[in-house]
């Protein structure tokens, strides 16, 4: 058996004439940051939707270690332990950034348990919400309401909300879009301890970040995977430095 965390076998995705996916093969190994890079429209957020589970393959088959997850439902990954970080705007502004983290472990407990536990009881979700903030260096403003946090701090609630559902993968698109050098140095600096305990399939334009904390980079232009291999290799391959990174000597 493979020890990929997480499998993408052969997806296809098209939106009338655009093929958006093409033949998309790639996995997330124990311990590694596998980054996804690529030019605006490349297909990296359509092919995020097919492993979260917001957009349906045409064709091809996505596992979470050994459970194929393909036809599942986005709760039901979740509960697999499919990761993703959220958007900002789904943080709860006046709230404070310990009750945003346990309402994302809470909505998940109580779809699972709902039958006979309409309520879970705070205590189970502030170990696993406390916890995830502490990963993520946060724990001194576990109180804060949302409203008074920094763009960087933000981020890294919503990296915490998907962290206190102990995910055994964690999908992250862009998480450093829109940081400063200082938010971004560090998240970047959260993320590299991070890997050691959860894989990241990272998506991410910020490419000093990548080129740090990738372990393996693959490339997608229009739909399909044109390069892998590590920070090294892409810096070097000609067709990636075409495509992508343009002709200057990145
Ligand atoms: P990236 O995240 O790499 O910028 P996307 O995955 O968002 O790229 O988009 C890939 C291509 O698919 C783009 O040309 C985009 O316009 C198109 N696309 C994305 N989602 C849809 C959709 N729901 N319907 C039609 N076209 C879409
Ligand atoms: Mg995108």
């Amino acid at each position: 058996m493979s020890e990929a965390v997480l499998s993408l076998q052969k997806l296809h995705k098209r939106f009338g004439a655009l093929q958006a996916t093409n033949d998309v093969s790639l996995d997330l190994k124990q311990g590694e940051i596998h980054a996804l890079i690529g030019p605006n429209g490349a297909g990296k957020s359509t092919l995020i939707g097919q492993i979260a589970g917001n957009i349906q393959p045409d064709e091809g088959r996505v596992f979470l270690a050994d459970s194929e997850i393909t036809g599942m439902s986005i709760a039901q990954r979740a509960r697999l332990g499919l990761g993703r970080s959220f958007q900002v705007s789904s943080l709860a502004e006046p709230l404070s950034v310990m009750r945003n983290v346990m309402m994302g472990v809470q909505a998940l407990q109580s779809h699972s348990f709902r039958f006979w536990k309409p309520v879970a009881k705070d205590q189970q979700l502030l170990k696993p919400a406390y916890e995830a903030l502490e990963r993520m260096q946060l724990s001194h403003r576990a109180w804060t309401p949302v409203f008074e946090l920094s763009h960087g701090e933000r981020r890294q609630v919503e990296v915490a909300c998907a962290l206190a559902l102990k995910p055994r993968a964690l999908l992250l698109d862009e998480p450093m879009a829109g940081l400063g050098p200082e938010g971004s140095a560090k998240l970047t600096e959260l993320l590299e301890a991070l890997k050691l305990e959860v894989p990241i399939l990272l998506i991410e334009h910020d490419m000093e970040a990548v080129f740090r904390l990738a372990d393996r980079i693959s490339v997608l232009v229009s739909g399909s995977v044109i390069a892998h291999g590590d920070s090294h290799a892409i810096k070097q391959d000609p067709r990636v430095r075409e495509a992508y990174l343009g002709d200057s000597d990145a």
